[in-house]
């Protein structure tokens, strides 16, 4: 057997493929970070006859449509700084917001992905008003978001009343399977290919953005957790709230840096709220003067929000370790008790940062390890994940699992899940040929 990699240029070609079921793994921009695509082949661990396809679908021809209600119909490989640059010109602009706009949206389907604007809007999984999918006869099938989801499986009720309790979570850690749309959202490219998406948009309204100097995390947590408190009340004015630590700034040049050896928090605020927001909010802060707050220009928070993962992913892919970071998220209860979990795990000694959707209580926590640093610190993150189940929080809200997580997402899925997971997959992958190494396959 071996590793075939096969390119395609048209739905033709992918459904050919298809009906041919032969066992694949498919991939659009390649910026998971649970998926190490530089020793994919290691870790898919394909031991069969036959050969195995790595599939690449980010050369699918493009094609976007607006809709005359505002909705947005796209197919093939649009990636989110395309679809951006597309509604703008027409007024209007995403829900959605990941840090990485490289990505393709079809793919963002297929990992459920949230992002910075997730704290007005919500998840990406409730802006779908319908998509389509090829199942594994090459077929392509339409689902829709006002229809139940649907399948023979005994094992879907008792599922969907565990899944209640993970309702306000970005991504709980099994995905939702409530409307019919569900069967490709958050599924990872397990059970088909999302060929066609229809989302919601708005209009694009003037934003400012500002941002606020704290003392270290590590050292005084008062002002983080009055901050996450104050912005609660107000998901309509506050679009996104975002944290990069003081040790995030070492990833940046020199003059793209902030503060002096401090936090910062990153608000993107309504322009037409944003007196009242100031007044009421930002200047009744007491623990943080008025003095600590600047505007910043919208492209400058997007190059350094964004600039600080992909150093530090460049800088893990050089040094040749696997990126050992978190992507938890916690109710607003248990989000003090998360940062004195990091506060624990920045002690052992091995270089980290912290940084993420801070309004969320959902926060990338990285460790930089060398080699030798690499097991401590997994057995750190063991910990929390450990903690994480106590606390009955997301251990992956974001990214998903892919190759890296299977391994900790194991204790999140009792026989509600492994069951369902199982009949899903028999019936719709019957001959294993969509990611068999995914976590549907290997934790039923
Ligand atoms: C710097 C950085 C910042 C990031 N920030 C965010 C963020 O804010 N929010 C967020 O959600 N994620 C974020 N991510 C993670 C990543 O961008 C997302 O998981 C994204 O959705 C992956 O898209 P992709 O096109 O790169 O998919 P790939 O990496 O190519 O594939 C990801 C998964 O989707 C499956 N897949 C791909 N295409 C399809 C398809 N058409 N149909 C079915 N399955 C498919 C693949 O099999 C794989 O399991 C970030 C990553 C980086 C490196």
């Amino acid at each position: 057997m071996a590793f075939v990699t096969k390119t395609f240029y048209s739905q033709d070609d992918l459904q050919s493929h298809l009906k041919a079921h032969h066992p694949s793994f498919y991939f659009s921009s390649k910026t998971s970070t649970v998926i190490p695509y530089d020793k994919i082949e290691s870790l898919l661990e394909w031991k069969r006859e036959e050969d195995f396809y790595l599939c690449d679908l980010s050369k699918l021809p493009p094609r976007l449509e607006l809709k005359a209600d505002g909705n947005l119909i796209l197919s093939g490989a649009v990636s989110w700084e395309e679809a951006k640059v597309f509604l703008k010109a027409r007024g209007r602009t995403l829900k959605t917001s990941p840090t990485e706009q490289l990505a393709l949206i079809t793919a963002g389907i297929a990992t459920s992905c949230t992002g910075e604007r997730c704290f007005a809007f919500g998840n990406l999984r409730s802006q779908v008003v319908r998509l389509r999918y090829l199942d594994h006869t090459g077929e392509e099938r339409e689902l829709k978001r006002d229809e139940a989801f649907r399948t023979s499986s005994p094992a879907l009720t008792a599922y969907q009343q565990d899944f209640k309790f993970y309702e306000t979570f970005k991504n709980a850690p099994y995905p939702r399977f409530e409307r019919a749309i569900d069967l490709m959202i958050g599924t990872e490219g397990q059970l088909g290919l999302v060929t066609e998406v229809e989302i919601e948009t708005v209009e694009n309204e003037p934003v400012t953005y500002v941002f606020l100097l704290l003392p270290r995390w590590e050292e005084e947590l008062t002002p983080h957790l009055e901050i996450f408190t104050a912005v609660q009340a107000h998901r309509k004015s506050i679009i996104s709230c975002e944290l990069l630590d003081s040790n995030c700034m070492g990833y940046l040049k020199p003059d793209e840096r902030l503060g002096t050896n401090q936090d910062v928090i990153f608000l993107e605020i309504r322009t037409a709220d944003f007196e009242r927001i100031y007044g009421d909010v930002l200047c009744s802060l007491g623990s943080v003067s008025a003095d600590n707050v600047f505007e910043i220009a919208e492209s400058k928070f997007h190059r350094i929000r964004a600039g600080v993962p992909r150093a530090i992913f460049e800088e893990n892919s050089k040094m040749g370790v696997v990126k050992i970071g978190t992507d938890v998220q916690v109710s607003g209860e248990r989000f003090q008790d998360l940062m004195e979990f990091y506060r624990g795990a920045s002690k052992i000694g091995v270089r980290y940062c912290l940084f993420g959707h801070f309004g969320d209580a959902h926060l990338h926590y990285n460790y930089m390890p060398k080699k030798e640093e690499s097991a401590r610190c997994l057995e750190e993150f063991q910990r929390l994940y450990d903690a994480v189940l106590g606390w009955r929080g997301s251990p992956f809200a974001e990214h998903g699992i892919g190759l890296l997580k299977q391994k900790y997402i194991k204790k999140f899925h009792g026989p509600h899940q492994q069951t369902l997971f199982r009949d899903l997959k028999k019936e719709h992958d019957p001959f294993n040929q969509f990611f068999p190494q995914g976590f549907m396959s290997t934790t039923a």
